[in-house]
């Protein structure tokens, strides 16, 4: 079978010109063998030179080592990563029996290839080292010699020889053997080499183009996926690309496999066991360690160990990966996630190359995500900003409609037209009427046949204050609604059985709605219906912020459209209050001023302004008390102290809802006058009784015709009716008079009078007419001028003066009158007495009608109360003045001016 013809040493290679026996023989044979093998060496030197191919090469050179060891078989195997040495070349071996070798096993080759030291055994039969090629004994093979290639201080493959029969492979022969592995160890460094160039160049293109995939969109899910396709074949059978969820999970981007079932069960597998970020997986750990995580062999043992379960591990084992790579992607703020690399079906395993190229690979991917990613966060912002500006636009807009106009429903309504199409397709205001009722008050969708369904839809049903959806239920609960997807069941609940309302809602199309309250200070108005329809987008949490915003503003409008109707109203009744002669005083629920008429600011002497807002108790010491004794709607009259002193009220108050009108009015003119005539019934009562009975005594004792009256007794009965009569006949003068005062009928005469003569006749009648008219002394000043006036009424004035004098000196004492001349030309008239005296107080007032100091008569002093009033108005109307002065128990002197000459 050999080229050579060989047979080793035991066998005969005779050549028929030299026939040399014995030692000299064998000593040329081992020489012509050396010789071979030298030229086999020298060939394939010059094969590897002239760059035969390393397969060739590989041929060549093991043929060469069983031709120059006279072998029957021969083999180069190399590793295959995957801890076994495969035959790579083989000579002499059938196909079938080309089996590898464990590296780490106890054979003959394995152990040459780790201790790196040729191994030769002469009889596998007698040696009992190399159990694991104790199999080749079947085979027939009896001896071997196994030699280490080894490239840059690396074994990186071990040459073999085996022969059926018993050989002695001596030093020369594993000298032979070395020379050929020496140049196996440098064509299969060349090729390395070019493996290493050719797969760097691979790598490269390969890494080109996933860059380009990587770079070409910015939506990383598809480009991942782009990229999956390309890892498979050339980098894995299968491949996986997971990203780490905030949640602890991972979310499977990318699931590629060579073979369909491969990718069914990855899928499959993804579905069922949802991959954590903590766990035992290829990419857990990538991720968790931020380091490479590469299993070279992956046997059953370690899938064990990187499953859940046992039903895990089964559908892990169907999907049989045998070499395993995970690579972290480590992005700049943190790990990303995992690219899974995997060997399967292929048998292909990875080595530090494949692991640089993942690891480039899964850099670039993590870029590309970061970039997508920032991008992304970039885009939404600029997208959120553009959309928070369409939404502040809007409410700019709304806003100027709000406030544009007064006539609330008819802005709601321009709102609502707003609204839709830029916030929705259908807007609805429902209001709170009188009681709890509810009004659709606007009713907008933007298609205008849709609108008429939703009208008829309103029109249809009458809004039920205590429905558990929609607008009744958010103005109940001042709460919003929000609903952004809406179903098929909240539509039956909506239309609680009713099949033409469930049609029409259907008709509608909604989507999603958003249902908000307007709420202004607490009190809900009404609310605000936003809805999408068919195909638009649901709404979101910041679109309910935009509604509730909308909403807030659309309440106050409300609110202010109905203040200002309610203030224009008020301030049209202010208007007429302000010339109402009542004070009117209007008080809120807190007691507090909201109304203070310019009447009550007279009645109190506290400005509008001073009082506006202020408690009335604060404003009115006393309001606490009038509060209690004011009955709704009745007025009552009432002491106030004002101002310093007592004022007498009449108030009346009516509540309203929020506070109480109080009108006021100052009754103490009417009061005291309604004194005074009290005063004068029984003044009169006294004055006109107290004659008439002395008269009617007189008269019945003078009629009685038991009694013998003498003369003098007659006559002073008869004196008595004559006083008495006189007497009465003054007091009805005096009310007589009093009335013409008050109607200003007098007239008065303005005649030249020589006052001092008439006051002398005055004091004459009164010394007469008066018991102690003889205590009156005159003084007149001889100077006295005549003047001008009426000579009745003086007397008058004076009778009257001359008569309180007298009457209110009980205890005697004189009464002067003195008349003098002024320079200013006025003629002074004093009566001064030493009676009982006037309080200061009292000084002005006994000029009234009807008031006296002793109004009952206690102190058995009669009187009218009219006299000084007569007095003063008839003083007054002659041109002059009246006034007193007094000290109580010191006497009071009465003192009269009058204009001396004409000066009307
Ligand atoms: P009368 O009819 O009561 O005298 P008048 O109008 O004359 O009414 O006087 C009013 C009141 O003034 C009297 O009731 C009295 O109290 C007081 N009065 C008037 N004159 C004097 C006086 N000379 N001395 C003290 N009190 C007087």
């Amino acid at each position: 079978m050999s080229r050579y013809g060989w047979r080793g040493r035991g066998g005969a290679l005779v050549r028929a010109d030299e026939l040399t026996e014995g030692v000299e023989r064998d000593a040329l044979e081992a020489l012509r063998r050396r010789e071979r093998q030298q030229t086999l060496v020298a060939e394939l030197g010059r094969s590897a030179l002239l760059g035969a191919s390393a397969s060739e090469f590989r041929q060549q050179a093991v043929a060469a080592a069983a031709e120059g060891l006279g072998a029957d078989r021969a083999g180069l195997l190399e590793p295959d990563g995957g801890g076994a040495l495969v035959f790579r070349t083989a000579v002499g071996w059938p196909e079938g029996e080309l089996r590898p070798f464990r590296c780490d096993g106890d054979s003959l080759l394995a152990e040459a290839f780790r201790v790196q030291e040729p191994r030769v055994v002469g009889d596998l039969a007698d040696d009992g080292r190399y159990s694991g090629s104790r199999h080749l004994l079947e085979l027939g093979l009896v001896s071997a010699a196994a030699v280490p290639v080894r490239g840059e201080g690396q074994p990186v493959g071990v040459l073999v020889v085996h022969s059926g029969t018993r050989e002695a492979f001596g030093s020369d022969e594993v000298v032979f053997l070395r020379g050929v592995a020496n140049l196996v160890a440098i064509v299969v460094a060349h090729e390395r080499a070019d493996e290493l160039r050719r797969r760097s160049e691979e790598g490269l293109a390969f890494l080109a183009e996933a860059g380009h995939i990587l770079s070409s969109s910015l939506d990383y899910d598809s480009t991942l996926s782009t990229l999956a396709a390309l890892v498979v074949p050339r980098l894995a059978d299968w491949f996986i690309v997971d990203l780490a969820g905030a949640d602890g999970t991972f979310r499977r981007v990318a699931v590629a496999g060579a073979m369909p079932e491969k990718r069914e069960l990855l899928e499959q597998l993804s579905r069922e066991y949802v991959a954590t970020i903590e766990g035992p997986s290829p990419s857990s750990r990538a991720v968790t360690t931020g380091a490479t995580v590469r299993f070279a062999e992956f046997t059953p043992a370690m899938l064990r160990t990187t499953t859940k379960d046992e039903r895990h591990f089964e559908l892990m084992t169907k999907l049989d990966p045998r070499a395993v790579i995970a690579v972290p992607l480590i992005g700049r703020e943190g790990i990303l996630g995992a690219l899974t690399f995997a060997w399967s079906d292929s048998g292909r395993r990875y080595d530090d190359a494949d692991v640089h190229l993942a690891e480039e690979l899964a850099r670039r991917a993590t870029a590309a995500i970061e970039n997508a990613r920032l991008y992304r966060s970039e885009s939404s912002a600029r997208e959120l900003a553009e959309e928070a500006q369409r939404r502040l636009s809007f409410l700019a807009d709304a806003g100027d409609l709000l406030s544009a106009s007064l006539d609330y429903e008819q802005t709601l309504a321009q709102v609502a037209e707003l609204a839709v199409p830029r916030f929705g397709d259908w807007c609805t205001v429902v209001m709170v009427g009188p009681g709890r009722t509810l009004e659709r008050l606007v009713v907008v969708h933007r298609d205008p046949e849709k609108r008429r369904w939703a009208e008829a839809f309103g029109g249809q049903r009458p809004l039920d204050p205590d429905d558990e959806t929609g607008a009744p239920l958010v103005i109940r609960t001042g709460q919003p609604l929000f609903v952004p997807e809406i179903d098929e069941a909240m539509l039956l609940a909506a239309t609680v059985d009713d099949e033409e309302q469930l049609r029409t809602l259907r008709e509608l199309d909604l989507r999603s709605a958003i249902v908000v309250p307007l709420v202004v200070r607490g009190k809900t108005l009404g609310a605000l219906t936003l809805a999408t329809t068919g195909s638009r987008r649901p709404y979101t949490a910041a679109d309910l912020e935009l509604a509730q915003e909308l909403a807030r503003r659309a309440a106050q409008a409300v609110e202010n459209a109905r203040l200002f109707a309610t203030v224009e109203q008020g301030a049209r009744a202010a208007q007429a209050l302000e010339y109402v002669a009542d004070a009117v005083v209007l008080l809120d629920e807190e007691g507090c001023v909201r109304y203070w008429n310019p009447s009550a600011a007279r009645l109190t002497g506290i400005a509008e302004a001073e009082a506006l807002g202020r408690r009335a108790d604060a404003l009115i010491p006393d309001w606490p008390t009038l509060d209690q004794q004011v009955h709704e709607q009745i007025p009552v009259t009432i002491p106030v102290p004002l101002r310093g002193e007592e004022r007498w009220l009449s108030v009346s108050r009516v509540g309203f809802g929020e506070g109480s009108v109080f009108a006021l009015r100052d009754v103490s003119e009417e009061r005291l006058f309604e004194q005074a005539r009290s005063d004068l019934v029984a003044t009169a009562s006294h004055e006109l009784r107290t004659p008439l009975a002395a008269i009617y005594g007189a008269a019945r004792t003078l009629l009685r015709q038991d009694i013998d009256l003498q003369e003098g007794e007659r006559r002073l009965f008869l004196e008595v009716i004559e006083s008495e009569g006189e007497r009465l006949a003054r007091v009805i003068d005096q009310i007589l008079l009093a009335g013409q005062l008050d109607e200003n009928k007098l007239e008065f005469a303005r005649d030249p009078c020589d006052l001092a003569e008439l006051a002398a006749s005055v004091i004459e009648s009164a010394r007469h007419a008066l018991p102690g008219g003889d205590r009156i002394r005159l003084r007149a000043s001889s100077s006295l001028p005549e003047v001008p006036c009426d000579r009745d009424r003086f007397r008058q004035v004076l009778a009257n003066l001359l008569e309180n004098a007298v009457k209110y000196s009980p205890n005697g004492g004189t009464v002067e009158v003195r008349l003098r001349h002024r320079p200013d030309e006025t003629v002074v008239i004093e009566v001064e007495d030493d009676g009982i005296g006037i309080p200061v107080s009292e000084q002005e007032r006994i000029f009234e009608k009807f008031h006296r100091l002793d109004p009952a008569q206690t102190a058995g002093v009669g009187g009218t109360g009219l006299g000084l009033y007569i007095t003063r108005e008839l003083v007054t109307r002659m041109g002059g003045t009246i006034r007193v002065d007094s000290q109580v128990g010191a006497g009071s002197t009465f003192r009269v001016e009058l204009p001396a000459t004409n000066r009307a």
